[in-house]
């Protein structure tokens, strides 16, 4: 179901946008805070995690990042759709012969992401090892990367809280605030490339 976010314009998103900036600048500081604890900087591995198919669920994110793919200039929008069509057709072909292969995110050139300020909120918390605590639920525990593990931490002790609880409780907050200005209900799941498609075929970036 494609999310209804495009018969408003920039003016509409603005106090929204500066809430998810100040929430994913909270997020940055406490990875940059834990990374630092660990000694831990990512400088790419061969087990790139922008090779993953992460989905993401909120329209929240989608929205910060259609106001990224609005300040890019013509030609690299075009070729970022151009991209994000080609992985969406590779995802298809993997899909219909069941094959699992990772795939660059259409955002990744040369190795650094193209709208790194606007990237989803899983692309900033990855790598480090974390908790989650819900309330009436046992506390809990998500491992960092490979080469967090590897590199850091053989023993796999994490000597750092790096808890999330409180960005999720944030995302969740906004997430309802935006589909109540959208009066938007549906479910949303989509891939870095879903979501560039959509901003794509809406035709409206900004
Ligand atoms: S949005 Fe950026 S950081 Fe996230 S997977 Fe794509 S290229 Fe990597």
């Amino acid at each position: 179901m494609k999310p209804p976010l495009f018969n408003h314009d920039k003016k509409f998103f603005a106090p929204f946008i500066e809430k998810i900036r100040t929430l994913y600048s909270s997020m940055d500081r406490s990875c940059a805070e834990a990374a630092a604890h660990y000694g831990f900087e990512c400088s790419g591995c061969d087990d790139n995690c922008c090779e993953e198919r992460f989905y993401h669920y909120t329209l929240t994110e989608h929205v910060y990042l259609m106001e990224g793919v609005g300040g890019l200039d013509d030609e690299t929008r075009i070729e970022i759709f151009s991209r994000a069509d080609e992985v969406i057709q590779i995802y298809r072909l993997h899909d219909s012969k069941g094959i699992i292969k990772r795939v660059m995110c259409p955002l990744n050139l040369d190795s650094l992401c193209l709208l790194y300020e606007y990237r989803p909120m899983i692309c900033r918390l990855h790598g480090i090892p974390h908790i989650i605590r819900k309330p009436g639920q046992p506390e809990q525990q998500g491992p960092g990367c490979h080469k967090f593990d590897e590199v850091v931490m053989p023993d796999k002790t994490p000597s750092f809280e790096f808890d999330r609880t409180a960005f999720y409780s944030e995302m969740a907050s906004l997430e309802i605030e935006i589909r109540r200005m959208l009066n938007f209900n549906g479910r949303y799941k989509k891939t870095v490339a879903g979501m560039i498609m959509d901003i794509s075929e809406s035709g409206k970036t900004e």
